[in-house]
């Protein structure tokens, strides 16, 4: 990457930054200004960065939103390294108003990313309540089934069995955000567990992306009773650990986790060796590898990371992920597939060391 390009990547984050702060709000619009001083401070510097290269540029926060919804970052004035995103992406999701799960990644980059690192650090927090690895896997289990409480129901969380991980788990639960619920009623998909919005411009929306022979949208009319986790914990723990229950579930050998980061697990490969794996899903490879090779770097040793095998089909997703890894990352992107197949310890892992 040259200088202008990790520039240009950074603006870009800082946008995503900016973004993410804004909509994190849950009150009404008419309650949010100004607006977040990370978005004015982004808009500055990409104004900044534009007008040095004679090009145009927003000309404040309302308009840089536009930008968000109407065009890729590949037209924005900033310098990126070819490939860095997949065409046709934006920050904000045109039709439903909300930050693009592109975004949410672009936010989480770079030592000043925010969502991924405040999952992590909800989750470093939880381990340490929980005390036990047993206990916490347990709390990471139910956040990961649960990410939106469609009805919240004290009798059901208050049984013997469930009281104790509830006490545990509850502090992280927050009412809906209020721009959530329509016509008195709120949306969980059935397909990614997460919110949903039934009437877009563009036909019914979900956080996770689900396509609609993959999902149904179920109504609460008790908006007031809906509990959801962070947006930070339902993008980065709840989406992959519907994939990484799956993967653990059909591994020969119990994974064990290892409450390091958003979880990692460890299981013995086919060469009597530990072999460590995140289970990750997320939709941009490019910003996916470099937080891979931030990740095996603070662990400090290979990683594998495994993905539904719907994003490896993707065209260019594989490659865009292996060309972006640093020198010496010791990373190695699996599909689900690939990982519990028998022989999946084929694939070499990629290390220019
Ligand atoms: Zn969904």
């Amino acid at each position: 990457m040259t200088g202008h390009e990790r520039t240009g990547v950074g603006l870009l984050a800082g946008v995503a930054r900016g973004v993410v702060e804004l909509l994190s709000v849950a009150r009404s619009a008419a309650f949010r200004l100004p607006y977040p001083t990370s978005l004015q401070l982004a808009l500055d510097r990409l104004v900044l960065a534009g007008l040095m290269q004679g090009h145009p540029v927003p000309s404040g926060v309302p308009e840089l939103l536009s930008w968000c919804r109407e065009r890729e970052p590949t037209g924005w004035p900033l310098t990126l390294p070819t490939g860095f995103l997949t065409a046709g992406t934006r920050l904000i999701h045109p039709a439903a108003g909300e930050p693009t799960r592109t975004c949410a990644e672009l936010a989480s980059l770079g030592p000043d990313g925010v969502l991924e690192q405040e999952a992590e650090s909800l989750l470093d927090g939880l381990a340490d309540a929980c005390g036990t690895v047993d206990r916490f896997a347990v709390c990471r289990d139910f956040l990961i089934s649960r990410p939106v409480i469609l009805r919240y129901d004290p009798m059901e969380l208050l049984q013997p069995g469930v009281a104790q991980i509830w006490r545990l788990v509850k502090e992280l639960y927050a009412s809906v955000p209020d721009r959530f619920p329509a016509d008195g009623l709120v949306h969980r998909c059935t397909g990614c567990l997460l919110l949903a919005k039934p009437r877009t411009a563009e036909g019914p929306w979900c956080e996770g992306g689900c396509t609609l022979d993959q999902r149904e949208l179920e109504p609460s009319h008790q908006p007031e009773q809906t509990l959801v986790l962070p947006l930070a914990l339902r993008l980065f723990l709840a989406l992959p650990g519907r994939t990484e229950r799956t993967v653990r579930s059909r591994l020969t050998e119990q994974a064990r986790l290892l409450p390091f980061g958003l979880g990692a697990h460890r299981i013995t490969g086919q060469d009597g060796k530990l072999r460590v794996f995140q289970v990750h899903d997320r939709i941009q490879p490019v910003p996916a590898a470099l937080r891979a090779a931030e990740i095996a770097s603070r662990l400090g040793g290979p990683l594998d990371i495994v993905v539904p095998d719907r994003l490896v089909a993707r065209p260019g997703y594989r490659q865009g992920f292996d060309r972006a890894l640093p020198v010496g990352a010791q990373v190695r992107l699996l599909s689900t597939s690939e990982f519990i197949a028998p022989r999946h310890i084929s694939r070499p892992r990629r290390n220019h060391a």
